[in-house]
């Protein structure tokens, strides 16, 4: 493992050299918070932020995208004929995407990238980013990412986590990818000795200031039907207005919807997010909806993360603890207190 020292000061212009090789994408300011969002030239990320109410989950798995097009215009080549629409070209640098985020992303490619299907949409945009990660040195009050199997300083998913360690990051060298943006950003200070006792310091007193948690240890061993059933859910949920900001939120909710777009002759097909929590989610072409109720479809969503999930996959649950739902949800509706009724029910 090599860690490498960027001084701060040399930060900007080394961003300005990855410039020629990627694309940047990073957190910018938006109104009381930040976003993830390209950085347009000359722009840089905001490498100081707290929060982004978004997660970067969107380079991935956009908000919008346009999958196939169409003509019906016989003056135009290739007309009446659904054409994939090229990807687009070149590298994509992730500055400053959160250890949890990371490993959310490594989550939703359980889902698009598995032995029965894969798809060619998500695997293209995923292919072509580096995750330049930042470890989190002050965790929120709403983070439970270390019972969730990632944390403030993991490394899942990341090809570099920087760590800020005052007048300089301190970067862990995770994968080759990460190796070559380093390389290309012209950082290559080799970090003294003492780097990873620094990073390992920080990442301790991190860890330590997380007192939030949850526990799922017994889900597992409980049956689909026994929690599906279980009185509590009218109790737990009757606030929720199913107005779907946890699932936009979130970093592992991947529900989308395909839509053909017309304008004249020529159309686009579109995936676009979709959210359980909507009644058209599951609303049949026959009028019945099996979720028929706004307390079914946040049940939907919980038993999907906190059941489901971890049945299928095996792989923990489908939620590293990041906290946005739980700060953005209007209604107060709470996953920690939703998994641990479970486990313990
Ligand atoms: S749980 Fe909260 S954020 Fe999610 S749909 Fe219901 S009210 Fe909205
Ligand atoms: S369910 Fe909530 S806490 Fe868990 S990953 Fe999604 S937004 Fe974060």
């Amino acid at each position: 493992m090599s860690y490498i020292r960027i001084a701060k000061a040399s930060w900007d212009g080394g961003l300005e050299k990855a410039r020629k090789a990627y694309e940047l994408i990073g957190p910018v300011p938006e109104k009381d918070s930040h976003k993830y969002a390209v950085l347009a030239a000359g722009q840089l990320p905001d490498m100081g932020f707290k929060s982004t109410k978004l997660s970067p989950k969107w380079v991935v798995f956009p908000q919008s995208e346009v999958m196939f097009e169409y003509t019906l215009d016989e003056s135009k080549a290739n007309h009446h004929i659904l054409q994939e629409v090229p990807a687009a070209p070149g590298a994509r640098a992730v500055i400053g995407i959160r250890p949890y985020d990371a490993k959310a992303i490594q989550l939703t490619k359980m889902n698009f990238d598995n032995k029965d299907y894969k798809d060619p949409f998500w695997l293209r945009n995923y292919e072509r980013c580096t995750f330049v990660g930042l470890a989190i040195n002050e965790p929120s009050s709403t983070d439970f990412s270390t019972s969730c199997g990632t944390g403030p300083f993991a490394e899942e998913g990341l090809d570099v986590l920087l760590v800020d360690a005052g007048d300089a990051f301190i970067a862990k060298v995770l994968t080759d990818k990460g190796k070559k943006f380093l390389s290309e950003a012209g950082f290559a200070e080799e970090a003294g000795a003492d780097a990873a006792k620094a990073v390992e310091d920080l990442k301790a007193k991190a860890e330590a200031a997380i007192t939030s948690k949850v526990s799922y240890n017994k889900i597992a061993g409980k049956t689909i039907m026994d929690l599906y059933d279980a009185p509590f859910w009218k109790d737990v949920l009757f606030g929720c207005i199913n107005c779907g900001t946890c699932t936009y939120a979130c970093p592992t909710c991947w529900c989308f919807d395909i839509q053909d777009e017309v304008k004249g002759t020529d159309g686009v097909r579109v995936r676009n997010w979709d959210s359980c929590m909507t009644g058209l989610f599951t609303h049949h072409a026959s009028g019945h909806n099996p979720r028929e109720h706004e307390w079914e479809r946040t049940r939907q969503r919980f038993m999907h993360k906190l059941k489901y999930f971890v049945d299928k996959y095996d792989a923990g649950l489908m939620c590293v603890g990041c906290g946005r739902c739980v700060e953005q949800c209007p209604a107060n509706i709470d996953i920690r207190t939703v998994c641990n009724t479970l486990n313990d029910f």
